[in-house]
């Protein structure tokens, strides 16, 4: 049979089949992956061939895995340690961010998008609480969409108190496999309630078949909205790892700065204080937003002192 990992729990899966029953599943053997320190063979999303077995405890067996389209990890913050994939086969990001209550930072919002380009995952930002903005946060809003917009990411504005703008919601994920990302307190859990049907009841199934006392929160979950459209949630994890991104590389994940590379006057330019750089001199002029480049600059020299 083929199915889609839904939970992981370490030492058990439970898998989705396709007509969506449930299967508690372990892997067959050990199951490594070329060029990957990774503590978990599988995770949330990777699809798999599995066989029930007819005699015994009534759980599956995964015999294979299915290539990867793409895939997120946590890295270790230690060079040596092991990295842990936490989600595979995402057709898209969107991350939730809030103006008030609490405020989501540029710096944030810039590493959620550079991490998605790295991994090349389109993303998107929903603006949740707007029943909270008033007409200058809304304005606000309108403006960093706006300027969102002119580099290629989508925005969105709802309110799951008021459940607007959970429609529009619904059709952008609509026959996709999206992963929801967003600080704690912005109205994630709040939205999945919205957008699953009977969530109640699928957490409940969903923990029966997981073992008791183990703990799984920093473990993301896939929840189905519909028999095509599934989220996955990231309880616990604030920050994607990024691949590592060598400075003289992280514009090129700045989809407004990517486009001026070949017009900095050296083509290893991390457009800091170099001489005749196109990026620093589209800033000056108001074409790359101001807090974009703060949050390069940020990176930039975060990931400097890192090394
Ligand atoms: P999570 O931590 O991102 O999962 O956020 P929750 O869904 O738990 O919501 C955090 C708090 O924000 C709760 O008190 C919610 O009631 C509140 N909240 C969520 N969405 C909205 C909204 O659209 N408007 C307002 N005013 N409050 C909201
Ligand atoms: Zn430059």
């Amino acid at each position: 049979m083929k199915g889609v990992v839904v939970k992981s729990t370490g030492s058990w899966y439970l898998v989705r089949d396709e007509e969506g029953k449930l299967h508690r599943a372990r892997l067959r053997g050990k199951f490594k992956i070329k060029g990957l320190k990774v503590s978990n063979p599988l995770a949330v999303g990777d699809k798999v061939d599995f066989e029930v077995e007819e005699s015994g405890d009534d759980t599956a067996v995964i015999n294979q895995i299915q290539d990867r389209e793409n895939y997120i990890i946590r890295q270790s913050t230690h060079k040596s340690a092991f990295s842990h994939i936490i989600a595979a086969n995402l057709d898209q990001a969107f991350l939730i961010v809030t103006l008030v209550s609490p405020r989501t930072s540029f710096g944030f919002i810039d590493r959620f998008l550079v991490t998605a380009e790295a991994y090349d995952i389109p993303a998107m930002l929903i603006f949740n609480k707007t029943d909270l903005y008033d007409e200058d946060v809304q304005d606000y809003q309108r403006q960093i969409s706006h300027m969102y917009g002119a580099i290629g990411y989508g925005s969105l504005p709802v309110s799951a108190k008021n459940e607007e703008g959970i429609e529009a919601i619904r059709e952008l994920l609509q026959g996709k496999t999206t992963l929801l990302s967003g600080h704690s307190g912005v109205g994630k859990s709040s939205l999945i309630n919205l957008l699953v049907p009977d969530l109640e009841l699928k957490t409940s199934e969903i923990s029966d078949f997981s073992d008791k006392g183990v703990h799984t929160t920093t473990f993301a979950e896939m929840f189905e909205v519909n028999e095509d459209t599934f989220i996955i949630d990231t309880p616990g994890i604030k920050e994607l790892g990024i691949v590592d991104i060598p400075p003289v590389e992280l514009s090129h994940f700045f989809p407004e700065m990517r486009e001026r590379l070949n017009q900095c006057r050296f083509n290893n330019c991390t457009h800091f204080n170099e001489p005749g750089c196109a990026v620093i001199e589209a800033v000056r002029r108001n074409e790359i937003s101001l807090s974009r480049y703060e949050s390069y600059l940020s990176m930039l020299h975060g990931q400097d002192n890192r090394k």
